[in-house]
């Protein structure tokens, strides 16, 4: 079995509760939580993340398919605002067409029905809820982690990350046993029995934006290029002054959005010098700018060179310089 815990990182934190929450931390616990109930029924099973980093939609969704899994479930904790309800408002969405992936979600869906109502939560729920297909305007399931695995794969709803009173027992020991429980159950049904679980409602059709998001549990690709590159960098001088030319990409340069600094870091974290710079290079690159001057000890043998995006901050590919 493949578990994906859904979103991750400083970005993609996915939904955010009323409590400052972030559902990336909520999903993790539950599938880290899943694992283990699966280990002990002697099912091997590998998640896409482990602990709180970025990870792109495509790259998770090859896991199943490279390593031969069964079965691929991500889990999610949804965020649009939905009604009252007395009962859970999971939603499990299915690959169209494909009978095991709808096998596989209407077994999760009745295993963390059960679990999850027999807490006592004032729950939210979309008057539609259940377990369905959901195809974009191409015709194609719309969730990436549910159309590109070749896998059987589901996406799991397990409640409303923007109900306070969800959010407010995302994180106690009883909610993360009922979730994960329900979830281990209806993986061992399936793994065992020819089991069918709760039948398809009526699907939806829906196109997800792209992009980032804290408001929503949005299906992030993270395609986008988000932080500069730095593709080269060079040094002479001395302890008593070192020069640096460094050649940073960063095509999606706008206007309105650039690389804006580069830096030379010590392997402890140390800044010894930061190149700002003052606005876009859309019509240079890569670009290559210097910075002369910069004092470093002489206990110090190697700088990493970085660059700084003007929203998402230092991040992308850096390269190491030894000092001559
Ligand atoms: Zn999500």
């Amino acid at each position: 079995m493949v578990l994906d815990p859904g979103h991750g990182g400083p970005i993609d934190t996915g939904a955010v509760g009323s409590n400052g929450l972030p559902e990336k931390e909520v999903n993790l616990k539950v599938a880290l939580a899943t694992a283990s109930l699966l280990e002990e029924e002697g099912i091997s099973t590998v998640l896409t993340r482990t602990a709180d980093y970025p990870i792109p939609i495509p790259t998770r969704a090859e896991y199943a398919d490279l390593m031969g899994a069964r079965a691929l479930i991500s889990i999610h904790h949804n965020a649009p605002a939905a009604p009252a309800s007395d009962v859970p408002g999971i939603e499990v969405f299915v690959q169209q067409a494909q009978s095991e992936s709808a096998r596989l979600g209407g077994l999760l869906y009745d295993r963390t029905m059960a679990r999850l109502g027999e807490l006592d939560v004032d729950w939210d729920r979309a008057p539609d809820a259940g377990v369905m297909t959901v195809i974009n305007s191409d015709g194609e399931d719309a969730y990436g982690m549910v159309r590109r695995p070749a896998t059987t794969s589901v996406l799991l709803e397990l409640g409303y990350i923007a109900n306070p009173a969800e959010a407010a027992i995302y994180l106690s020991p009883r909610y993360i046993e009922a979730a994960s429980r329900g979830v281990a159950e209806a993986v061992v049904a399936f793994l065992n029995t020819d089991g069918q679980g709760a039948a398809l409602v009526e699907g939806r059709n829906f196109d997800p934006q792209s992009g980032v998001g804290k408001d929503q549990c949005i299906d992030v690709t993270l395609d986008e290029v988000i932080y500069p590159n730095v593709v080269k960098a060079t040094v002479s001088g001395s302890e008593a002054g070192y020069d640096f030319s460094v050649t940073v990409s960063s095509p999606y340069d706008t206007p309105d959005r650039y690389a804006d600094a580069w830096r030379v870091v010590g392997e402890d974290g140390t800044v010894y010098g930061v190149r700002e710079l003052v606005h876009d290079h859309a019509n240079e690159q890569p670009f290559t700018r210097s910075l002369t001057g910069v004092v470093i000890p002489e206990s110090v043998d190697s700088v990493i060179i970085e660059a700084r995006d003007q929203t998402y901050g230092w991040g992308g590919g850096t390269v190491v310089l030894d000092l001559p």
